[in-house]
């Protein structure tokens, strides 16, 4: 992949109901330079979310069919449905931008095996499964069950933070979101400097 080296990949990793969508869109209003990398799914669209803006929306055969196509960076199996990147979206987006990405633990470290991107990784974590279970109940976006099952993957999920570079805890969103904003504007001094180096 041919990319302006001084861009950046920020991967947002979290177990469900920790506020990275929150935190994802926040990104992308502070920085311009950011764009976010919509990813592909079979999982059925919620009330507020929108086809090519949230998540583009497709069927399990026609995923399969791009997973045989060798399209994707990364895909998983998250919950019954199938979540994946694009290659040539990413490819196309890194040349101009940052990207962030809001893949989970499996995607991360598929991506990771690709040491040509400048890939930034956090997890973000709940300060508490309690906090966790009632973010959970009080979103309003799951069913009992799938909030059930949601909660339980928890273990699993946090299992995987020492794949991260940075670990934060979101206890207060403005907290959290000022730590990624320090994450972001020293690992953008790094690649530039790197870039330079390079040169
Ligand atoms: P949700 O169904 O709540 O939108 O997302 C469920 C999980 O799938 C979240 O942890 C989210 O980060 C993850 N996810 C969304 N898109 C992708 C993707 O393209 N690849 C991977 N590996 N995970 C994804």
């Amino acid at each position: 992949m041919k990319h302006d080296k001084k861009n950046i990949m920020v991967i947002l990793s979290s177990p469900s109901g920790v506020g990275k969508t929150t935190i994802t869109k926040k990104i992308q209003q502070k920085y311009q330079s950011f764009k976010l990398s919509v990813s592909h799914t079979t999982r059925t669209p919620r009330s507020n979310e929108v086809d090519g803006i949230d998540y583009h929306f497709i069927s399990s055969e026609e995923f399969k069919k791009l997973i045989k196509k060798n399209e994707f960076y990364e895909y998983a199996k998250i919950f019954d449905n199938f979540y994946g990147t694009l290659k040539k979206k990413v490819d196309e987006i890194i040349v101009s931008s940052d990207i962030i990405f809001d893949i989970d633990w499996q995607g991360t470290k598929q991506l990771s095996k690709f040491n040509n991107l400048n890939l930034i990784k956090i997890f973000l974590i709940p300060d508490s499964k309690d906090e966790l279970k009632k973010r959970l109940i009080n979103r309003n976006q799951n069913t009992s069950v799938e909030i059930k099952r949601r909660f339980d993957s928890f273990e699993e999920d946090v299992k995987h933070w020492n794949d991260y570079d940075y670990i934060i805890i979101n206890k207060n969103l403005e907290n959290c979101f000022k730590q990624i904003e320090n994450i972001i504007s020293l690992e953008k001094r790094k690649a530039f400097t790197t870039a330079q180096i390079i040169q």
